[in-house]
């Protein structure tokens, strides 16, 4: 297969494009603007193979998404590009407007110009997958807002197909018919994109995937986010700012995992099915913060404990409190189901931040000196 993978630069879209390349024999064309978020040095172990082009390309611009698809003739398109941190999202919404909505409207329009031209196998097999987050639902119900006596989080799957989540005495998570209720700029305009992919799929046919996944983590994450930005705060000896009480639930899911779910669902997924994606790894952030130092200190011991540069900083506008996966319908129809444990994961993190500390840097440079964002409001 010949895909087309947008974002590819980014954090998600990278290891995608790492996965395709080192674990099979398709071909992938990555076209990405290179915004902040990009970065081609998260793909130098692959950038050599004749099975990989680079296109700089802003999905905005029809003229050259014609020309891209015109030129490599994808069998699918895998569609990251994205504004995706929420706080940017609150001090600039615009970016997010644009890219995500208008971005996904002009991709979809040029899709489906170029789907409509096939002929054949190709056209029967084309697919566009188009990737989300659990954020688009909003938020759930937090253990805190729980009076009721004996409700509980929801227990991980007992094994195989098992997947039953959300029962009674559980607090509820989010499945592929949760009703949208995004609370962030960020989230609303992921909202409308997937919207308007499941429009073009019911209006004029296109076959169309869509994936909502929860919190990614892993290498090659750029620094403004939770992880890496504790991280390397830490290591400088730097205050780890917690929003509010630091009890937001997140379902964290390593970065590996999602690619090889994404990869599963562009060759096996049933055209205009919706999959959730998650870690099964609900965990406050206080708690991952708290995870991270101890890890440090093992790893990086130092006399005094990382702990005390935590300092609790006014919460985010909207915080959306808990998110929650039920992934049961990607675990029993395609199989897939994830190989890292939060544990083994946030290890093996911990560990390629203290190898890497030279990409972090150069990603950082003249553009994010690690500042608070998204707290105005
Ligand atoms: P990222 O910010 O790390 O990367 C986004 C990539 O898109 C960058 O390489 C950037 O250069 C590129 N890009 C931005 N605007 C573009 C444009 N106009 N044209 C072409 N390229 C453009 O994001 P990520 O964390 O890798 O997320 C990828 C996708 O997965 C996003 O759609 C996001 O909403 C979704 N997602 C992310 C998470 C998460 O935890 N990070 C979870 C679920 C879903």
């Amino acid at each position: 297969m010949k895909l087309l993978v947008t974002g590819g630069a980014g954090f998600i879209g990278s290891a995608v494009i790492r996965h395709i390349i080192n674990n099979t024999n398709d071909e992938v064309v990555n076209l990405d603007k290179l915004t902040y978020a990009g970065n081609l040095e998260s793909l130098a172990e692959v950038s050599d193979s004749e099975r990989y082009t680079f296109e700089q390309v802003d999905i905005c611009n029809r003229a050259e998404v014609d020309r891209v698809l015109a030129q490599h003739q994808p069998d699918a398109i895998m569609h990251l590009a994205a504004e995706s941190h929420v706080d940017r999202s609150i001090d600039g919404p615009a970016e997010f407007i644009e890219t995500n909505i208008v971005g996904t409207y002009t991709l979809l329009e040029a899709t489906r110009q170029y789907w409509h031209a096939l002929e054949g196998n190709k056209k029967t097999n084309f697919r566009f997958h188009h990737i989300s987050t659990d954020e688009v639902y909003g938020d759930l119900p937090h253990p805190s807002d729980v009076q009721e006596e004996g409700v509980k989080l929801p227990s991980p799957p007992a094994g195989e197909g098992q997947g039953e989540r959300g029962k009674a005495g559980e607090l509820p998570m989010f499945t592929e018919q949760t009703p949208y209720a995004p609370s962030s700029p960020y989230s609303a305009s992921k909202a409308s994109s997937d919207h308007l992919v499941r429009a073009w799929h019911r209006t004029y046919g296109l076959p169309v995937l869509l994936t909502n996944c929860s919190n990614n983590y892993g290498p090659y994450h750029f620094p403004e986010k939770l992880i890496p930005l504790m991280i390397l705060n830490a290591l400088e000896g730097k205050p780890l700012p917690v929003y509010g009480k630091g009890d937001q639930i997140r379902d964290w899911l390593y970065v590996e995992d999602h690619a090889r779910a994404l990869c599963k669902v562009v060759k096996e997924g049933q055209v205009g099915e919706t999959y959730n994606i998650g870690g099964h790894n609900e965990k406050q952030n206080i708690e991952v913060v708290h995870t991270l130092c101890d890890i440090l200190q093992e790893l990086r011991p130092q006399e005094k404990s990382y702990r005390d540069l935590i300092t609790t900083v006014t919460d985010r506008p909207g915080h959306d409190r808990r998110y929650a996966i039920d992934a049961s319908k990607i675990e029993k129809e395609l199989g897939w189901a994830p190989e890292e444990t939060f544990e083994t994961g946030i290890r093996k993190t911990v560990q390629w931040y203290l190898d890497n500390l030279d990409w972090c840097q150069r990603v950082q440079d003249g553009t994010y000196q690690r500042e608070r964002l998204g707290a105005a409001g």
